[in-house]
Order: C-alpha cells, then structure tokens, then sequence
C-alpha cells in the first residue's frame, strides 16, 4: 500500500472509531510480525534517519497497546505450535533488525519493564567489524554535501543514491560508494561506526530472555550476491550469535526483505540451516491458512508512523498485504 493512502485511511479509521470496534469484535486471526530498526530522536542522527521506526515514547506507548490488545508470541511459539493452532489467536509477535544500539538503550528496557520478549536479528559482522553500513554511510556523504540544503532536498538525495545503490550488481558497490564519497566531497566514512551494539549487551539481553536470529555477515541482498557467497553468510552470521551469546539461533530474516531479495534457491538453502526465515513486507500471517504458511516466508510488517498509523496496523493487517 502507498504511504499516503495508508496515512488518509489512519486517520479515517480513527476518527470513526472504527479500529476500537473491530479490535473489540477480533477482526483477524493469526499472527502478526512486526519488524524494528531504530528506536530513538532521528533528528540527532548523522547517519540514516530513513531506520528510524519510530522515537522512544512511542515505542513505548506501542508496545503498551500491544501488551493490552494482544497476545505476545515469541520464537519459540512460532517454531513449535502446530499451523492449526495460529486459527484461533490474535498473536503479535515484536523483531528488530540490524543490531542497532538504540536497541539496548531505548528498546530493551522497555520491553523488559512489560516483560515482553522481542526476537533481535543481528548482523554479526556489524558488531565484530563495527563497520558502517552503506545506508548509513550514503546518508553521512549527502548530509555533508548538502549541508545547508533544507530536510526533503537532503532526504530526496539519500533516496535517489541508496536506490542507485540497489541498480548495480554487487562487484561496483565499492567503486559506487567510491564514487558517491568523491562527488559529495567527503571521502569514505573512516573509522567505527557508533550506532551498533556490542556482545556485551546482546549477552545482558540473552539473559533476560530476549532471543536472537540470523541476520548474516555484511548485510548483503541475498539476490545481487554470488551465491557461493550464501553459505558463508547464512551460517558464519549464525555462529557467532551462538558461539558470543550461548543461545540457539533458529530462525534468519533475509536482509532488506523485499520479494526480489530472496529466491526459491536462497529460501532452500536457508532451510538446510533455519527452521524459519522472515521476510519484510505484507501485513498477518492469517490463520485460516496457516497450513500453507511459508516458513521460509513469513511475512513482517516494518513499523514506522504515527500511533495512529500504529493502531491502524495492528487493527487491520489483513488489509496491508
Ligand atoms: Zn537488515
């Protein structure tokens, strides 16, 4: 769905009341995955603010309404229950992306003060590496050479340069960035990026039962990447959640997880080392075809918007496949 479609019927179906109605009649069954990247002011942020799902009252206040409306599933509920059983339940189930460090510090504490368990796919070679990742270090070189620019000429130019970055297969995405450092005067970001999270706080939230999934290496599209390069991806990111966290790594989400980042191929392969993987578009994996869910597919909803927008989600994912 567009965003300003999805953005009119937010505020049509609040004014109506509508989404109390059907939340009070139960309008959908099955489970709902609701994906995360950052939590926290992206005004202050440097690098890409596009991540940003949403800032930390708000957060909090969504998972508040989660906490209330719904039931909260973890991993372990969607690895083992039977598909028969997902007809009967309104299941909400919370996932970050990346590894990001507002994760720790605005996220866990709130979810640990609701005890709700969230399940974090890292991408272990950001917290090995502390490397920067070509998103946010796109946003870093436009938000230099248009510095001065206003908000949306800034934001219209990360845009135009990470969707370049999508066109060009996998051998020029040094030589791209390369060339992006150079025309916006900037260089290469040098150094360690600040915005991941170490193993010492993964460890503090494996002890207080967050759970961790696969979320490979570097981060690359699986689809534009050589695919002897898979393997490595798929099972080195999973060992060293396991080996640094002393947890079972299950499940994988495919990174950025449109329909074109992944394949029948990439899917099979993920299946020889996960019991599940996610993807990251549509709305609730519905009950009355839990049957035929696609374990290597289960879809997520990434959050971002207003509360509205928020209840919106959670009231009609049905609607937003
Ligand atoms: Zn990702």
């Amino acid at each position: 769905m567009k965003w300003p479609t999805y953005r009119k019927l937010a505020k049509r179906a609040e004014s109506l009341g509508l989404n109390r109605l059907v939340r009070l009649m139960g309008s959908w069954r099955g489970l709902l995955v609701l994906t995360y990247h950052r939590v926290g002011d992206a005004e202050c942020c440097e690098f890409d603010r596009g991540v940003y799902s949403t800032d930390e009252a708000s957060f909090a206040q969504q998972m508040e309404f989660i906490h209330r409306h719904f039931e909260v599933v973890g991993i372990d509920d969607v690895v083992r229950r039977p598909a028969d059983d997902w007809k009967k339940r309104q299941a909400v189930m919370i996932t970050f992306d990346d590894g990001y460090v507002d994760n720790y510090e605005i996220a866990f504490p709130i979810l640990q003060r609701l005890g709700i368990s969230a399940l974090f796919f890292v991408t272990s070679g950001f917290i090995d590496r502390r490397s920067i990742a070509w998103w946010d270090e796109i946003a870093w070189m436009m938000r230099k050479q248009y510095a001065g620019s206003s908000q949306n000429e800034i934001d219209d130019a990360i845009v135009q340069t990470v969707e370049g970055y999508y066109e060009i297969p996998e051998a020029e995405f040094e030589d791209y960035l390369n060339r992006v450092g150079d025309v916006a005067q900037t260089g290469r970001f040098e150094g360690a990026s600040p915005v991941w999270m170490n193993w010492d706080m993964l460890r503090e939230m494996a002890a207080a039962g967050m759970s961790f999934g696969g979320h490979t290496v570097s981060h690359p599209i699986l689809t534009r990447t050589h695919s002897g390069n898979w393997e490595h991806e798929l099972t080195e990111g999973r060992r060293r959640l396991e080996e640094e966290l002393d947890v079972d790594v299950q499940v994988f989400s495919y990174p950025v997880g449109n329909p074109d980042c992944f394949s029948v191929d990439i899917k099979q392969q993920t299946a020889k080392h996960y019991r599940a993987a996610f993807s990251c578009y549509g709305g609730v994996n519905q009950g009355k075809s839990a049957g035929s869910w696609d374990r290597f597919d289960l879809r997520r909803w990434p959050v971002f918007g207003s509360m509205k927008q928020f209840r919106l989600t959670t009231t009609w994912p049905q609607f937003l496949n």
